[in-house]
């Protein structure tokens, strides 16, 4: 078969756009050529047109020689480029499975080439025959894509090979995901067929989706073809270079890490009562079928996490498709899906309260993670809230700048406030098990915080402090100080300490305290955990 005969013929006519100091190899010359602008800012040169340098890497990575690449700004690029080079619009077609990926079609309607859809069998697989019964002497050319976006499933070699085989058109692999499946692919056969195309990306299992790079793997031929009708530059110089830094690190712990988290995912899916069908997937996503998509699709965007609904797909009625993520990011699906997590915890909790007394700035890390910072200008108050940010688990940053020639009052009570109303969004993400309690010995003195976080505020405050001062606070300022949090998180607050010495009563109730959050937080301890009898508050 000729691949010049199966190319528009415009096209084949057309000369190939030339840089001359790509064509003269002048690259250190005075480069007067291109009317780029000739101060070095790194970027003021146009990028290589051919990504040679990416193209070497890559060669390397999957074991073809450079000869058999194109790179494209993403394989998007490509598929549109290899139906504008084959396809006459307004006569000629493109073949496509469906359920498959979209943009052969729309690549196809806005270049007016006609798709003709053939579908996949039941359990997702190709039907050669199928396929190439719906051939006429329109079509050009044939797109499989395996594995297979959405169903997750990889086609069967046979298959594809009898298409290739049988086909006197050009037929496309699309292997956007095969560094997810167990099969070697079809990049070795480039010599074999020349009418073969094999897409590759590296937005996927490389995590470079926002550089935009994709391959077209094939014949010389067809590289030079695709070289005809790209744009000169479609691959910047920042993405070639973000590329090859990339591929040169290498993505196998990646690809570890989201196949064991797609086991681990696929089965606990598997175990939920919402769930109708878990496909088998050879990619980094997950189709599954529900009872009641709709509900799960909702229910969860208002809980802050986007699947994908492909419902209105042919062979994909009720279904979602489900992208690996991180582990925390999975935990937290199925924490949404099987109802033992009520909400998504935002990143970060952010509160500013300024009013002409005070003004207090409260950031709250839920993980932990951010370091943790308190300056209130009053230093026994920050000595105390660092027991917080130790003790509870999160981290958090307050910075409160208050009136403090006037007394500490204002500064303490404002803090209470800030403080208590992000801890109310932040634990109210917790549902079901909601009281905790902490017994916290120290020294002579110990402390019993109990919190029940029911949206009632009330303090119970049992507690007799030897002197009315503590390191120059007013000991009343501390009941105060928990009696305003109360209210701030909607919580009744149980507070009951004994001692001979202030600074270890308040000390211990700051820790009993911050270790009742920290109980709330891991969800109760075991069967510590005390159920509400009203289920949901
Ligand atoms: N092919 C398939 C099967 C895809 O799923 C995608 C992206 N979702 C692409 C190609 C396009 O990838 P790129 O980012 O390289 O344009």
């Amino acid at each position: 078969m000729e691949i010049n005969e199966l190319v528009r013929s415009n096209i084949a006519d057309l000369m190939q756009f030339s840089s001359v100091r790509d064509e003269c190899g002048l690259t250190n010359s005075v480069l007067l050529d291109a009317n780029e602008s000739p101060y070095d800012n790194g970027y003021n040169r146009y990028p290589d047109p051919y990504s040679k340098k990416l193209k070497r890497v890559y060669s390397e990575v999957i074991g073809v020689p450079s000869d058999n690449l194109f790179v494209g700004n993403g394989s998007d690029e490509v598929i549109d480029l290899l139906i504008r080079l084959f396809c006459e619009p307004g006569r000629d077609s493109i073949i496509t499975m469906t359920p498959s990926y979209g943009m052969y079609k729309i690549s196809a309607s806005i270049n007016n080439i006609k798709s003709i859809e053939v579908p996949l069998e039941n359990d997702f697989s190709l039907n050669p025959k199928k396929v190439l019964k719906a051939l006429d002497e329109t079509t050009k050319i044939i797109f499989l894509c395996s594995p297979n976006n959405p169903t997750g499933n990889s086609l069967s070699e046979d298959d594809i090979n009898q298409v290739i085989k049988d086909f006197r058109g050009l037929v496309v692999v699309d292997e956007a995901y095969i560094d997810f499946s167990q099969n070697r692919g079809f990049v070795s056969n480039i010599g074999k067929f020349e009418n073969l195309v094999v897409l590759r990306t590296l937005s996927k299992a490389w995590g470079m989706a926002g550089v935009r790079v994709g391959f077209g793997i094939a014949s010389v031929e067809i590289v030079n073809l695709l070289n005809r009708v790209k744009f000169p530059y479609n691959v910047n110089r920042l993405s070639q270079e973000k590329a090859v830094e990339l591929l040169k690190r290498g993505n196998k712990r990646e690809i570890e890490a989201v196949l064991s988290e797609r086991e681990r995912l696929s089965q606990q899916l598997k175990s939920l009562e919402s769930v109708v069908e878990v496909y088998p997937s050879q990619s980094n996503f997950i189709l599954v079928k529900f009872r009641d998509h709709r509900k799960v699709f909702i229910d969860l965007i208002n809980k802050g996490v986007v699947l994908r609904d492909l419902s209105l797909i042919r062979g994909c009625e009720n279904t979602l498709r489900i992208t690996i993520g991180t582990k925390s990011e999975n935990d937290l699906l199925i924490g949404l899906l099987n109802g033992s997590i009520n909400k998504r915890l935002p990143e970060f909790i952010e509160r500013v309260r300024s009013t002409k007394e005070t003004m207090v700035s409260l950031r709250i890390d839920p993980d932990g993670k951010m370091e943790s910072e308190i300056m209130s200008g009053i230093p026994f108050i920050d000595h105390m809230l660092e027991q917080i940010a130790v003790h509870s688990g999160f981290s958090m940053r307050l910075i409160a700048v208050g009136d403090l020639e006037n007394g500490p009052h204002h500064t303490i009570e404002d803090i209470a406030i800030v403080l208590g109303d992000s801890l109310f969004e932040l634990l109210s993400s917790y549902r079901g098990n909601n009281r905790y309690g902490f017994s916290l010995p120290m020294d002579e003195s110990y402390a019993t915080v109990m919190v029940d976080f029911g949206k009632r505020a009330f303090l119970q405050w049992d507690v007799l402090f030897p002197l009315p001062l503590i390191e120059g606070v007013e000991s009343d300022m501390f009941r105060h100080f928990f009696d305003t949090l109360s209210k701030g998180m909607k919580a009744s607050i149980h507070i009951r300490s004994n001692g001979l010495n202030g600074h270890h009563m308040v000390e211990s109730i700051f820790k009993a305290f911050a270790k009742s959050l920290e109980m709330i937080m891991s969800e109760g301890v075991g069967s510590l955990k005390l159920k509400s009898s009203k289920g949901l508050l």
